[in-house]
């Protein structure tokens, strides 16, 4: 009886049970199952080596040109260098030490083999250095493991390669006894045409051919699908059964003030948002809705309008920003934009006037006391502060309305937080973003949120153009670069210089750069604002007033640099990414961003979003010393190419898929899902969705369906949940 929940050390044994489970933290039947190929190779069919992705797990056929012994000039001992092509492109091994000598006979020129290690850089080469591998020819024992025509690729790890994963798996299922009760109902499968569950996981293991992977895959997917659509539509209405505390519009208060006042008008989208907020807002059911605007769109005051008829009906509105600089930042322009209207309870504080209270962690303990004071006695009518507000339980008057600017580090866990916040019931919570979202993201990651969007930016704005400055092959620009900005700040304006890291010598924080990539060989570390601050002071931006603004930064003095830069005391402000939202200097024109090939897509069009606030055109330089060709140039010039950040938002997706297609990160680890695509899968998602829905409305808690209730729970005590608490 070998079944899905059977531990793998019963049928494997020890050691390779050990090995799944550390390196890929597979510990049963089930779970190594469902670790599906990567991709499928063909025998004599060589990976595009061009595409494969620096500092990434890889898993590669190709052919050996050469492979040759030398003795190394600087260390005593052996080394064995050998390159290895997909007939277009050259990949260099490099193997150290005793066993080379085997190697170097194994590694006959001509042979097949697949090659498994890390992709890095040496002398401005791919290189895998160590790599494991395995002859696909000649008179290697293993060769037989290979002799089918479709070699599946797995998801591997250092210590436990495809053609391990893919022996587990044969051993697996010589004895598995299948799958008893289908969890997918007849008439769905009936309907869509999807294979029975136990034909789909062989055929995904050991296919026939190319259709029966299709067949197989279709299947799995809506496995995916469906246990990821039930898990939304049961939180959908799971939230909205949940009494809220409903704020209808007032007249004649704060809002209406506020209205009247404000120096221009809204845009349609504006305006059609409101609406419909101002309507979700007077509900007693809670209001869980996504923003989506570029940057520059307007969203604050669409948040504001919101906040204020909260506090016109009485109750308290709290924004959460996902960094104290931008805390301090939003406090500071909602006061701006209510002035009198938000002085409630100082010398010329208008009629109705309501307060915006400022609430960091490191605020000083009398500040904070003061400000912990006014939002639990409900003088603060609207309280700004970083996630830690939620967190903390910090006790709210009463609480009406949460709005999270800039969603990415805020998931279902912290809206989950606010439950019973107010009062027994749940506040309202209005999430904005200005990464773009594609519509299956959308339909899955922030499924349970009504989603809308500002399409257009108010009149007035600048264009923003960007330019790569490649060093590796034009290594004057980057001085051309620093002229301009010169010139730039001799026109009154001001600049932006972004680095990857911080550089103060601690650990450095993570989340500074995405996608966090760790490479092998000879890349250098990751440029750091101190360094680069340093540098260009003396050096090319001699004269120039700079100061720097990284996370660590005590909270006075990040406040204090970001006051100075906003009155262009500073003229260049060399940063991490903490200028990555939300920061509002209209004056500020150019920004460079070294390393910018250690950002991703969306980030970069983020932080571009900095520059050209104001009415003087905005400049981003990305610097880089990537080499032309590669698939990160790729994604640059991407990014100096087009400004629709729709279309990045899809690149991105595409992008990263890529990199799994070829095998890249393939450490299995990743949370998300296995073989549903987000880009691929648009027709499976808003399917399963409707299907979902349907499911849920008629039987809420599935009990009448056991095998769905099976997939849910599956999704949500698997790693897989991730993907959905993680925004
Ligand atoms: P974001 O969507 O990036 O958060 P903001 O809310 O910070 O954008 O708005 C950017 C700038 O545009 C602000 O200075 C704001 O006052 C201004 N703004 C917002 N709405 C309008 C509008 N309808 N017309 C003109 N300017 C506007
Ligand atoms: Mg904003």
């Amino acid at each position: 009886m070998t079944t899905f929940d059977e531990k793998l050390v019963s049928v494997l044994g020890k050691k390779s049970a050990d090995a799944l489970e550390a390196g890929l933290g597979l510990a049963t039947v089930g779970e190594l199952l469902r670790h599906y190929p990567r991709r499928y190779d063909e025998r004599g069919k060589l990976t595009e080596i061009a595409k494969l992705e620096m500092g990434e797990h890889v898993t590669v056929q190709a052919r050996v040109k050469s492979a040759r012994q030398r003795r190394m000039k600087s260390r005593s001992g052996e080394l064995l260098e050998a390159v290895i092509t997909d007939g277009t492109s050259d990949l260099h091994l490099v193997f150290f030490g005793r066993g080379s000598r085997k190697i170097e006979r194994e590694l006959l020129p001509g042979r097949e083999a697949m090659f498994a290690g890390k992709v890095g850089m040496f002398n401005g080469k791919l290189q895998l250095a160590h790599p494991d591998y395995q002859v696909l020819d000649g008179e290697d024992e293993n060769a037989a493991d290979f002799a089918g025509a479709f070699i599946p690729v797995y998801p591997a790890a250092q210590g436990i390669q495809s053609w391990n994963v893919s022996n587990c798996v044969e051993q697996v299922l010589a004895v598995w006894d299948g799958v008893t009760e289908d969890p997918l109902p007849e008439s769905l499968r009936a309907a869509r045409g999807l294979i029975p569950l136990e034909k789909a996981l062989r055929d995904i293991h050991r296919p026939d051919g190319w259709a029966a992977i299709t067949v197989a895959q279709q299947r799995l997917k809506w496995d995916e699908a469906m246990a990821v659509q039930l898990a939304l539509a049961q939180r959908r209405r799971s939230a909205t059964a949940r009494p809220a505390p409903a704020c209808p519009p007032r007249s004649g208060l704060v809002r209406d003030a506020f209205e009247a006042r404000l120096p221009f008008k809204l845009t349609a989208g504006q305006s059609e948002v409101g609406e419909q907020i101002a309507q979700d807002l007077s509900g007693e059911h809670p209001m869980n809705r996504l923003l989506q605007g570029e940057v520059g769109s307007g969203k604050t005051i669409v948040a504001l309008r919101a906040m204020l008829q909260v506090v016109d009906a009485g109750r308290q509105a709290a924004m959460l920003a996902p960094t104290e600089v931008l805390a301090a930042q939003h406090a500071r322009s909602l006061r701006e934009l209510l002035g009198d209207l938000g002085q409630a309870g100082e010398l010329g504080g208008a009629e109705h006037a309501t307060r915006v209270t400022l609430l960091t962690g490191s605020m000083g303990a009398p500040a904070r006391k003061r400000a912990l004071l006014e939002i639990v006695s409900g003088e603060a009518g609207i309280v700004v502060g970083t996630h830690a507000l939620i967190q903390d339980k910090v006790e709210f008057a009463d609480l009406g309305l949460v709005v999270v600017d800039e969603q990415h580090r805020f998931g279902v866990e912290q809206r989950a937080a606010l439950s019973g916040r107010a009062g027994g019931s749940t506040p309202h919570v209005l999430v904005m973003t200005a990464t773009p979202i594609p519509r299956t993201v959308a339909m899955t990651v922030y499924g349970d949120l009504e989603v809308s969007a500002l399409r257009e930016l108010p009149q007035g704005r600048s264009p923003i153009s960007t330019s790569v400055v490649p060093v590796a092959s034009k290594p004057g620009w980057l001085d051309r670069a620093w002229q301009r900005i010169h010139e730039e700040v001799r026109k009154g304006h001001q600049v932006y210089v972004v680095c990857p890291r911080i550089g103060d010598g601690e650990s450095e924080d993570s989340g500074s750069a995405e996608p966090p990539k760790e490479d092998g060989s000879d890349r250098r570390p990751p440029l750091a604002v101190v360094d680069v601050a340093n540098r260009l002071a003396e050096g090319p931006l001699r004269g120039l007033r700079i100061d720097i603004l990284h996370g660590r930064m005590p909270a006075d003095d990040k406040d204090a640099v970001m006051r100075a830069f906003a009155a262009n005391e500073v003229q260049v402000l060399v940063a991490t990414t903490v200028v990555e939202v939300g920061v509002n200097v209209p004056n500020a024109t150019v920004m460079v961003i070294m390393d910018a090939d250690r950002f991703g897509v969306s980030q970069l069009h983020q932080l571009r979003g900095r520059v050209g606030r104001g009415s003087a055109p905005g400049l981003c330089l990305l610097v880089t010393e990537m080499p032309d060709g590669t698939s990160t140039m790729e994604r640059l010039r991407a990014v100096e190419s087009t400004l629709d950040g729709f279309e990045l938002a899809q690149l991105d997706l595409e992008l990263r898929r890529e990199g799994d297609i070829l095998g890249a990160a393939q450490s299995g680890r990743r949370s998300g899902l296995k073989m549903l695509s987000l880009l691929r899968d648009e027709d499976v998602i808003a399917e399963a969705r409707v299907v979902a829905q349907e499911v849920v409305e008629a039987d809420p808690e599935l009990a009448a369906h056991p095998g769905l209730a099976g997939l849910v729970a599956g999704l949500l005590d698997d790693e897989r949940a991730e993907y959905l608490e993680k925004a």
